[in-house]
């Protein structure tokens, strides 16, 4: 593999043995609720494969995950409860659940479990030890089992309980979910087809400058879309009226324009715009005829002709890789760039190129275009894969070294 990732040497279920074990697995089920259902299945069925694969082997499984941000104590509105009648439905065995993560009640309860029966424990995040990688938490935590599966993508850059601190106190490796997010983004980044695309898009330039940095290194064009391209346009002295505009964020936007250029890197930004006076969906609509946005407007999504050059050169790609929408896309008048994006995508997919999407918003924007199951890849963890992609080594995946 060529990525410029250090290379972590990490054990992989198929290789652990788990006949019988008491078993422990962090999966992301942070999954949107809706009057205490859930609405998106989408990360349960993704750690399946997992699952059915521990309770074949006769372990007795115990789930951690976290839902939302619940800042360090209980909050109904944040409980796991609701998981655990879904993912019984899909798996087709009985779920348990247990109310809380850590102590006495949790310990009886993962502790009454048969071989092949699982049990879901309550919140992680309800408990301030999680997200401060307190060590004693981690401890608590570390009870539940004698092996540990390590399946939540979506966490895997955070330094928690759950991710770093468990590992320090059993054995264990990832599981099938971690295994083909690394594969398909190891791929991209080390031998992708090409030409490689990389897409970005979304709100905020800082949080994509280093990754952006770190595509230079090897795509062959890329796409900068949404509210971070204003912040681009500026820096090449084109008038972007009251659109989105990280002042700080213009000399790191100018640089990763000439670096694409001395390398021979196109890099494409809008060409014309859907504007509005005031971001809400009854708004006038706009189409600027150009790149420039007159002083009174804010730019929230590509114009046509934007589109129509973004479409061409997704269809002239071999691998794709696309992270953040193309405006405010949350708001039906404003997310045609953003599903037509998405639909371009599923097209270069079915000629056979590799397109890989992460994060939450891109991934609901795919619902949107209704092509999630025509991509090759659409990742569980946004923040996890940029990082990844960046070549940082995730604090979850270095705990588990061996
Ligand atoms: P991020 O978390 O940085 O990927 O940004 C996602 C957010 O960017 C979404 O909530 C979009 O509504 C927002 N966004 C995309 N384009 C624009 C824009 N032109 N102006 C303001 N916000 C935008």
């Amino acid at each position: 593999m060529s990525t410029d990732r250090p290379a972590l040497k990490v054990r992989r279920l198929q290789d652990i043995d788990v006949k019988s074990k008491r078993v422990i697995v962090r999966v992301d089920y942070n999954v949107p609720m809706k009057g205490g259902k859930v609405v998106d299945n989408r990360r349960i069925r993704e750690t399946l494969p997992t699952l059915k694969h521990l309770l074949d082997a006769g372990a007795k499984v115990t789930l951690v995950s976290h839902l939302g941000r619940p800042k360090g104590k209980p909050e109904e509105k944040y409980s796991l409860r609701p998981v655990a009648p879904e993912l019984q439905k899909l798996l087709g065995r009985p779920v348990a659940f247990c109310d809380e993560c850590v102590g006495p009640k949790a310990e009886a309860a993962s502790g009454a479990l048969k071989g092949g029966s699982v049990l879901l424990l309550e919140n992680l995040r309800f408990h301030p030890g999680e997200e401060g990688d307190d060590a004693g938490f981690a401890k608590q935590l570390s009870k539940h089992g004698e092996v540990f599966i390590q399946d939540a993508f979506g966490t895997l850059h955070r330094a928690h309980a759950s991710t770093a601190g468990i590992p320090k106190h059993l054995p264990g490796g990832i599981g099938f979910l971690v295994q083909k997010e690394l594969e398909f983004l190891d791929r991209a980044m080390g031998n992708p087809e090409r030409p490689f695309l990389a897409i970005l898009g979304g709100a905020k330039v800082s949080d994509k400058i280093g990754v952006l940095l770190k595509l230079l290194e090897r795509v062959d064009s890329v796409i900068i879309g949404g509210g971070m391209a204003y912040t681009f346009l500026h820096a090449q002295g084109v008038s972007i009226g009251k659109s989105l505009l990280e002042k700080d964020k213009l000399g790191d936007a100018q640089s990763i324009v000439e670096k694409a250029y001395s390398r021979n890197i196109q890099c494409l930004l809008p060409a014309d715009h859907i504007a509005v006076k005031e971001i809400k969906p009854e708004a006038d609509r706009v189409v600027t005829q150009a790149m420039a946005i007159a002083p009174d407007l804010i730019g929230v999504d590509i114009g046509p002709h934007t589109l129509e050059i973004f479409a061409g050169e997704i269809a002239k790609a071999k691998t794709i890789f696309w992270n953040g929408p193309m405006g405010v896309f949350e708001m039906e008048p404003f997310a045609k760039g953003t599903i037509e994006v998405a639909k371009a995508l599923a097209k270069a997919t079915k000629r056979g190129a590799t397109t890989i999407v992460g994060g939450g918003d891109s991934l609901a924007a795919v619902d949107l275009a209704k092509v999630g199951t025509q991509l090759s890849h659409c990742s569980t963890g946004g923040g996890a894969s940029l990082e990844l992609l960046e070549g940082k080594v995730l604090p979850g995946l270095a705990a588990l070294a061996c």
